[in-house]
């Protein structure tokens, strides 16, 4: 019945039943669930509206998915229901170079529509690491950061205006310029909870006239952390300020040959843009501060085809990680970046104190830590470890006045610990917001908001 009805609205070839293509749907690159019942792959806004009145009709739960990158388990059907992928809506709308926007469907890989527009002299801002193969859908459904969000700003930044198909399958649009609440910034975020996009206005840069890339080796990533401070602190805000230990850079340096130095205890890479007039002051500065923060070296990329390597390897630390340990699980939290030093001592202290290692790679210029906990899944005392281990990192990272997710959400991973940064009341009325979008709670159920008994009021 669902099945047929699905086919009818939307066509045969957009609907998948067969359990070998559910299983595909089932996880994104947090964990898994269970199967759907369906997988649609909607061509148009019409598409997905229909969809949707149908889940509604059946009692369906909805879950949009993008590249199923997502690491909270945001993307997981955990009710089953219908999973909606945007693979197929993946076009970029309009192109309108002298406003310096584009409108683009929410299957657009990221790095995709940097590429689009590169020949009218722009390009896209947030571009989380996984920008090859994540969808502006699911980056605006995040929020999506990346090294580059240090000066331009998180996803919400760079979002104009949206087209929402809502819990029932009527379709509105938002824009920046409506007067009143900021339904756009309330969008960006919601992990699919408070509607689904079907095409977003987007905010495009210019491209800067001159980028320059900078690497610092240190000791520590303590005294790494100081230098990340003190050049913020000095008015200078490089367009990123990434940090990687040794255990990181010696696993990218084997898998990609990045140029990285495997003696150093830590490497901070610098990157600014601009014009290119103010570039030889940043490099004079840039350099005496992390010099005085106790740089072993310091070397400056020389054309275009170091930098990409620089940054390929930067981009791809979390993929050499795999030569060192069959698992790893992500940690996702921020602290005011003062409190770097002390953080990273608690991670280390929280993967010794448990048996396992860790390796850091960071958004250091946000305070956005990303310890990557290394473990095997077949051992049952290395999972508990594991667990452990992170439950300890998002403890101290709340006691030093941080949070518990800088860009990767809430999903279900992280739901229950939400009850440790607001009090009931808070996420009431965060529950509020949601039942005005979706009262009966059929989109994306199951994510951000916690299950405990303790917060009965807010499921
Ligand atoms: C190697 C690696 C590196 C990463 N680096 C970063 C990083 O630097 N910064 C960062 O922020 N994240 C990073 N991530 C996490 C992930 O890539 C991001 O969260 C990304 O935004 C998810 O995009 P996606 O297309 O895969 O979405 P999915 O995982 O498919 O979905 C994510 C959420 O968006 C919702 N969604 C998807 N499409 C829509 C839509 N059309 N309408 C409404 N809701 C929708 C889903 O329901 C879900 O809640 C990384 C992941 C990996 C694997």
């Amino acid at each position: 019945m669902l099945e047929q009805r699905l086919i009818d609205a939307i066509g045969p070839d957009a609907v998948k039943t067969a359990p070998e293509d559910l299983a595909v749907y089932a996880f994104d690159a947090y964990s898994e669930g269970p199967p759907p019942a369906a997988v649609v792959l909607p061509a148009s806004t019409r598409d997905v509206a229909a969809v949707v009145k149908i889940a509604r009709d059946c009692g369906e739960p909805i879950v949009a998915r993008g590249a199923g990158t997502g690491l909270c388990g945001a993307a997981v059907p955990t009710q089953g229901g219908i999973v909606v992928s945007f693979a197929r809506m993946n076009r970029v709308l309009e192109i309108d170079a002298r406003n310096r926007r584009a409108r683009v469907q929410p299957g657009l890989i990221n790095l995709e529509l940097s590429k689009r527009v590169a020949a009218n002299g722009l390009f896209y801002a947030p571009d989380p690491s996984s920008q090859k193969i994540s969808t502006i859908g699911g980056n605006i459904g995040t929020n999506a950061g990346g090294p580059h969000c240090l000066s331009y700003g998180t996803t919400v930044n760079h979002i104009l205006g949206l087209e929402i198909i809502d819990d029932s399958g009527e379709v509105f649009t938002t824009s920046l310029d409506d007067p009143g609440y900021d339904l756009t910034g309330t969008l960006v975020g919601s992990e699919g909870t408070l509607g689904i996009v079907g095409s977003a206005w987007v905010r495009l840069l210019r491209a800067p006239e001159s980028t320059r890339v900078w690497l610092a080796a240190f000791g520590d990533v303590e005294s790494a952390s100081e230098a990340v401070s003190a050049i913020v602190g000095a008015g200078i805000v490089p367009t990123a300020l990434e940090i990687m230990d040794a255990v990181i850079t010696q696993a990218v340096e084997t898998a990609f040959h990045a140029g990285y130095p495997t003696d150093a205890g830590a490497v901070l890479l610098i990157e600014n843009a601009g014009f290119e007039d103010d570039m030889a002051y940043a490099e004079r500065e840039i350099e005496r501060i992390v010099k005085s923060h106790g740089a072993i070296s310091w070397r400056s990329a020389r054309n275009a085809a170091e930098r990409e390597a620089l940054w390929a390897g930067r981009k791809g630390a979390a993929g050499a990680v795999g030569q060192i340990a069959p698992n790893y699980y992500i940690q996702d939290v921020c602290v005011p970046r003062t409190k770097l030093p002390q953080a990273l001592r608690a991670v280390t202290h929280a993967a010794r104190s448990n048996g396992i290692e860790v390796g850091n790679v960071f958004h250091a210029g946000d305070g956005n830590l990303h310890p990557l906990l290394m473990y095997d899944k077949r051992d049952a005392r290395q999972v508990g470890a594991v667990i452990e281990a992170g439950n300890e990192i998002l403890g101290a990272a709340i006691d030093l006045g941080g949070t518990i997710s800088g860009e990767h959400g809430i999903g279900f991973e992280k739901r229950e610990t939400l009850t440790r940064v607001f009090t009931t009341d808070d996420l009431a009325t965060m529950a509020r917001v949601r039942d005005v979008f979706d009262p009966r709670r059929m989109l994306n159920p199951e994510k951000i908001f916690p299950s405990g008994a303790s917060c009965a009021e807010v499921r």
